[in-house]
């Protein structure tokens, strides 16, 4: 054969012709290949589907209407498959029907080219797709040098990202804080505070829609120590008033445990805030402590040693472990709200919760009831032995101000 031109875009390209016709699948991969691609054929769908796993071409050339698997299955499979997901695909159809077009661009085609076709109108499809896919990969590997381990960003996500360094920037965020209630006695043990991302509409952007895009960066590194300065200035602010919740949690994510610089960071900012660690609480999630136990272990134990005390956050979602209990240096157990959601109509959410309180309680741990909505709960966890409550029923999270009127009022009901 003779050499294949280095057209742009084509020399060593894997492209995965499938098409039930064997004299067009012939006629295309000859073509193709003298054009410098690399070509495999298939003669039906479910040929197709399973070279395309077993050797991921850059690029799918496929007839929609085909006997069993046709074009639209094979590519709702690619789709589906996380190894595949990516891999364009551009239609051959005989009738493009605008049906057949709109369910095929509804499944994420690529393109269309109408039967019958050119092979200049085929070649420049091919190309056009190739050149997108390098772009698009080149831009990943540009990310995945910047920051191991993530995914390529989509759009709204970059904007979000954009967004989030803006306010650091601005200082446009703010903390609300939920107050926590002692169960017996209706007082004020201490609150957690909450980022809000004010939007111009004079909502928020509600944290579980941008704390998981800062924490797929290092952004929530400087996310989580502007909290943390500002919830420590607070407790220093409320301190010298001598209006205070007894303490304030702040909410830390797995990044900030795993960079070096989160102790010293923590004995900085309280040293600036001029505040007694003691009054500092952080919650960790169990997700955020499982990705490596032993070290969570250690640098929470070193946060404990300044003073700071530990809750375990969202208790009884995902990976909830007895273990975890037992391996790290905790203060205080957040059931989640789930339980507590569940807790009046389930015998079953019951006598977990009171083994939970139980086994909780012989460990020292103070424990905390999430989501608490109405008397009916609040009543169960009362005959629990739970200790601390936070939920709308006692307040929602309020800002600064709202919190020092309450707490003058003195009335957690
Ligand atoms: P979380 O730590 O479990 O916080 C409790 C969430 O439950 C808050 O949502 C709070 O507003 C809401 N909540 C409180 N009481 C009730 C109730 O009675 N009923 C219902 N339905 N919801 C209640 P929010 O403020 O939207 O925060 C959502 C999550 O965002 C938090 O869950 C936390 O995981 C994260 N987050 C918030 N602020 C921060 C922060 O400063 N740093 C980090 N890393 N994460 C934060
Ligand atoms: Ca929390
Ligand atoms: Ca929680």
């Amino acid at each position: 054969m003779v050499p294949a031109p280095m057209q742009d875009g084509a020399a060593g390209r894997h492209v995965l012709v499938v098409e039930d016709d064997p004299g067009l699948r012939t006629a295309i991969a000859r073509f193709l290949e003298n054009e410098g691609f690399r070509v495999s054929a298939a003669a039906d769908g479910r040929a197709g589907l399973a070279l395309a796993v077993a050797s991921l071409p850059d690029l799918v050339v496929s007839d929609v209407a085909m006997p069993h698997v046709d074009g639209h299955q094979l590519l709702a499979e690619l789709r589906g498959n996380p190894a595949t997901e990516a891999i364009p695909v551009i239609f051959l159809s005989a009738r493009t029907s605008d049906a057949d077009v709109r369910t095929g661009m509804d499944l994420g085609a690529d393109d269309y080219v109408p039967k019958p076709f050119r092979k200049a109108d085929l070649l420049r499809a091919v190309r056009a797709r190739l050149k997108r896919r390098e772009a698009t990969e080149a831009e990943f590997r540009r990310r995945m040098e910047r920051q191991p381990g993530a995914r390529p960003p989509d759009e709204g996500q970059q904007r979000l990202e954009a967004g989030i360094r803006a306010a650091l920037r601005d200082d446009a965020f703010a903390l609300h804080y939920q107050p926590k209630v002692a169960i017996r006695g209706r007082l004020l043990v201490g609150a957690e505070a909450l980022i809000r991302w004010p939007r111009a509409d004079g909502g928020f952007v509600p944290p579980a829609e941008f704390i998981p895009v800062a924490e797929a960066t290092d952004l929530i590194i400087d996310v989580g120590n502007w909290v943390l300065r500002c919830a420590m200035l607070q407790v220093a602010a409320w301190e010298k008033g001598g209006i205070e919740p007894p303490h304030v949690a702040v909410n830390v994510s797995a990044r900030q445990l795993e960079s070096a610089d989160f102790i010293p960071g923590l004995q900085r900012l309280a040293a600036e805030a001029g505040v007694a660690t003691g009054r500092v609480q952080l919650e960790v999630t169990e997700t955020s402590v499982a990705r490596d136990m032993a070290r969570a272990a250690a640098v929470l134990t070193a946060a404990r040693d300044l003073g700071f005390t530990i809750a375990l956050d969202d208790f009884g979602t995902g990976y909830s472990s007895l273990g975890h209990l037992n391996r790290l240096p905790l203060d205080e157990l957040k059931l989640d709200r789930s339980f507590v959601v569940d807790m009046p109509v389930s015998a079953r959410a019951r006598s977990i919760a009171r083994a939970v309180v139980e086994m909780a309680h012989r460990m020292e741990l103070v424990v905390v009831a999430e989501g608490v909505e109405t008397r009916e709960q609040l009543a169960v966890l009362e005959e629990l032995g739970c200790d601390v409550g936070q939920g709308y029923l006692f307040s929602k999270p309020i800002t600064v101000d709202e919190m020092e009127a309450r707490c003058r009022l003195a009335d957690w009901g």
